[in-house]
């Protein structure tokens, strides 16, 4: 094929793309045994009213530590999960870690998992998440699920289905990294969503770029019109949280307000350690 071009010789050879592919192939070997060995783990990031700092809800984010690769970031493994369909055993021990450790949290906070457009494909999703329910017996309100914008680009009515079927339990979804994808204003009122949570890009560039400002200002409103919440993701300084209070926006999670971090920690910063005592279940 490189002849094709001036009959250049010269090896095609991608050395990137080797080390990308044996890194996806170390990845996809090491992760047979991650839930089993319990090498997984979820953190939680705190999702807060910037009004007056209260904590409304949690997002649970996986980790993986393999005694061959080390840590191992999500947006890393859940591709090579996503191709090889282990998702969906990662996706099931991820729904219910997250319902079982709401527990430990007040009533009044929410626990968001994030679930990928694969799972959604088959109906198994349905029963992963009642059953998630019905071993934590936490109230379905206080389960939400975050799906991101990129996967619902041209949703199938599969995943249009599987929504609603678990919405009717009364689980609510969030669009996940809104603006990063093309969203059709006709299939968002189509689908089940409560949320909107937009992408970290646009909040971080709030300061600097004047684009910036004016996504903010017509996504709060397509928000308000729709009578759907709104969460900036991404605030890493006061700066950030005082011009989204000023375009009136409430919900918001980023660094600013707390990093990804364990359980126990969570309840100690914000619920004044109220709960400590209960036990992991
Ligand atoms: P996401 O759901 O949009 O999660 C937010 C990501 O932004 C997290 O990265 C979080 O650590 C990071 N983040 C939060 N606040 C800030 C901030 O102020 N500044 C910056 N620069 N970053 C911030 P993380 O944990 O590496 O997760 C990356 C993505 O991997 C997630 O994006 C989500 O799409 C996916 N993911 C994580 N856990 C799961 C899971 O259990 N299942 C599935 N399917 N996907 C997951
Ligand atoms: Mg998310
Ligand atoms: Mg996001
Ligand atoms: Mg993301």
């Amino acid at each position: 094929e490189a002849r094709q071009f001036g009959g250049s010789r010269i090896a095609r050879h991608d050395p990137d793309k080797t080390r990308r592919k044996t890194r996806a192939r170390d990845i996809e070997r090491a992760m047979w045994t991650a839930i089993d060995e319990e090498e997984l783990s979820l953190v939680y990031q705190p999702q807060v009213d910037m009004r007056d700092g209260r904590l409304i809800g949690v997002e649970a984010l996986l980790r993986w530590t393999s005694p061959t690769l080390g840590r191992i970031f999500p947006d890393e493994f859940i591709a090579v999960a996503e191709s090889n369909g282990f998702i969906r055993q990662i996706g099931r021990w991820v729904l219910h870690r997250a319902a079982l450790d709401a527990r430990l949290l007040p009533a009044d906070v929410t626990v968001a998992a994030n679930v990928s457009a694969l799972q959604m494909l088959d109906h198994g999703i349905l029963d992963d998440v009642q059953s998630a329910l019905s071993e934590s017996a936490i109230p379905p309100a206080r389960l939400w699920l975050e799906l991101t914008e990129t996967a619902l680009m041209s949703p199938s009515d599969c995943i249009i289905e599987s929504m609603r079927d678990i919405e009717m339990l009364g689980v609510s979804w969030a669009l996940d990294d809104f603006g990063t994808g093309y969203s059709s204003l006709a299939y968002l009122s189509r689908l089940p969503l409560r949320k909107l949570k937009l992408d970290k890009s646009f909040v971080q560039n709030l300061d600097t770029d004047a684009h910036a400002m004016a996504i903010l200002r017509s996504v709060n409103n397509l928000c308000r019109n729709m009578d759907l919440c709104l969460l900036c993701e991404g605030v890493e300084t006061r700066a950030h949280a005082d011009i989204l209070l000023g375009e009136g926006c409430v919900e918001a999670q980023g660094y600013f307000y707390g990093k990804p971090q364990s359980l126990e920690e969570v309840i100690d910063t914000f619920c004044g350690g109220a709960t400590q005592v209960a036990r992991r279940g």
